[in-house]
């Protein structure tokens, strides 16, 4: 079991390195929000030192300069810039494979994901826990149709996966430097980092909170692409299409065996009266509809072992963009994890192309 004093390097001549990461696509109205109210919070924080890791996301708006200006302002923030949009979930493996932080925590940029919760975080990390989700207490701030489809989500994916995952937790939630480093292994592109994140364990405790409506900007995600992530989350961490489709096909050959002895013995016996076209075509349709099911769903997972297999880089970094005082960031990614008079360990260095 880990112990607190670890925790607060007591014994060291350093603090503990806090690392926030965010990631932006588009969210050049709200920059200046998030770093003001990042601030305030983080000032009020005794007996830690801070750094941001800003992923750009390949925005198309100003996100991008108002990150570097901040960035250009104060040392302590680091902004990727991702070489187009990879989505959330790898922009945010990106931000995770560079945190220089004892301890990270992974927020939203919209403010959706309260800063004063990060104390309390903080706090219970201190106490021993690798792991502190962010747990939507109340989920008014959505839709109706998003509510019903989120909790119908959760207790199918926890129904038929391996992994479970805990219910009403977003990305929102604290690691410690070895789970960060744990997920840096994986590097699926295919990815639910739900799923990835229970997958990886470890002490584990939640915090309630309430989820503000987003003041500002507007969602990325529309209703196609939540189904579209939840799928992606359903085939990444469950067979378990594959084992319906074995018994739903096993169950409809039993069925067919039934009807077709039935036929047999309707027409040697009662001698059948009509010529067989309906039957016929019924099952014939009916057949190639579960044949193309069936081979769309087989076809869903060798899409995915075809991408995996492929071994491309999960995404693709252009420039880290870090006010620094020796050290080269654009010829070696590497000199920028000796952050201010801290060694720090470097963390993991794949897929650096620029
Ligand atoms: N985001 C991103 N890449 C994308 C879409 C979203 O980095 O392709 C970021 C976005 O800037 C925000 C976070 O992911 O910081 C959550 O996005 P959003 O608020 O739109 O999602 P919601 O809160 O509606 O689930
Ligand atoms: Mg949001």
């Amino acid at each position: 079991m880990d112990q607190a004093p670890d925790r607060t390097h007591e014994g060291t001549m350093r603090r503990a390195l806090l690392s926030i990461v965010t990631p932006f696509y588009n969210e050049g109205e709200g920059v200046h929000a998030f770093f003001n109210e990042l601030y305030e919070e983080l000032e009020k924080i005794p007996d830690i030192d801070w750094e941001v890791v800003a992923i750009d996301d390949g925005s198309r708006d100003n996100t991008f300069n108002l990150l570097l200006d901040h960035s250009h302002r104060d040392g302590r923030i680091k902004v990727l810039e991702l070489s187009r949009n990879f989505g959330k979930e790898l922009a945010l493996k990106a931000g995770l494979d560079h945190i220089s932080g004892d301890v990270a925590i992974v927020m939203d940029a919209d403010l959706q994901d309260p800063v004063y919760l990060i104390p309390g975080m903080l706090q219970q990390w201190r106490n021993g826990f690798d792991v502190v989700l962010g747990i939507r207490e109340d989920r008014s701030s959505d839709t109706r149709l998003k509510r019903w489809t989120s909790s119908a989500f959760y207790t199918l994916f926890n129904m038929i996966s391996d992994t479970q995952i805990p219910v009403n937790a977003g990305d929102f939630r604290l690691m410690d430097r070895k789970v960060v480093e744990i997920l840096g292994t994986m590097n699926e592109c295919n990815r639910f980092n739900k799923g990835i994140f229970a997958w990886v364990g470890f002490r584990t405790t939640s915090l309630p909170y309430v989820r503000p409506i987003r003041l500002i900007g507007q969602t990325k995600w529309n209703f196609i692409q939540l189904l579209l992530l939840a799928w992606q989350g359903v085939t990444s961490f469950s067979a378990f299409p594959l084992k319906l489709l074995t018994v739903g096909g096993l169950f409809l050959c039993i069925v067919t065996f039934i009807y077709g002895s039935f036929l047999i013995f309707d027409t040697l016996i009662l001698g059948g009266d009509v010529p067989g076209y309906p039957s016929i075509m019924v099952t014939i349709l009916f057949f190639s509809g579960v044949q193309m099911l069936s081979l769309g769903i087989v076809g869903e997972y060798i899409g995915r072992i075809y991408s995996e297999t492929k071994k491309r880089p999960p995404y693709v970094i252009r420039k880290i963009h870090q006010q620094k005082h020796e050290s080269h960031q654009h010829q070696d990614h590497r000199s920028i994890h000796t952050f201010g008079d801290h060694p720090f360990h470097p963390t993991h260095f794949r897929h650096h192309q620029t």
